[in-house]
């Protein structure tokens, strides 16, 4: 991502935040960017290293905390796969989401596929089961990763 289409994606969280009434902080506003300026899935204790570079010592529950607030308002996502965080450009609309990841490189892209969700809501009805949550990420090869096993 580019520096422009970082504070663009900025500015959009703000006012997501803003029409919800929640406050950007500035450290949830810095673990935000971190997560987009990365072109890979990011760890807490890397958000954590690199905000105490900046700040000094904050512990892991302000990174905890920051991260919680993110998702919740769905300007990230987590993938559980890789125990990492992953920047969403559509918070504005409620989605459940499917990720494809890539085994060779870590290159990780959401999908949104209301069709899935709706299937696996309809399975679990016909069980008995309310679905609340659903985790589904495919690993794989990406595109160039795949051509780069060929030329191999
Ligand atoms: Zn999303
Ligand atoms: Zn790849």
């Amino acid at each position: 991502m580019t520096s422009q289409q970082v504070e663009i994606a900025l500015a959009r969280a703000q006012r997501v935040c803003t029409l919800r009434g929640a406050r950007l902080t500035p450290v949830r506003r810095r673990v935000l960017e971190l997560i987009l300026r990365a072109d890979q899935p990011t760890k807490a204790y890397v958000l954590l290293a690199k905000l105490e570079q900046e700040r000094g010592k904050l512990g892991p529950p302000t990174i905890y905390r920051a991260l919680d607030f993110l998702l919740a308002h769905q300007l990230i996502h987590k993938v559980e796969t890789s125990n990492a965080f992953v920047a969403c450009d559509d918070a504005e609309r409620a989605h459940q989401s499917q990720f494809v990841i890539c085994e060779d490189c870590g290159a990780t892209e959401e999908i949104q596929d209301d069709d899935i969700v709706a299937s696996l809501r309809r399975l679990g009805e016909m069980r008995g089961f309310a679905v609340e949550r659903q985790v589904i990420e495919a690993r794989g090869l990406c595109p160039a990763c795949r051509v780069g096993q060929r030329q191999a």
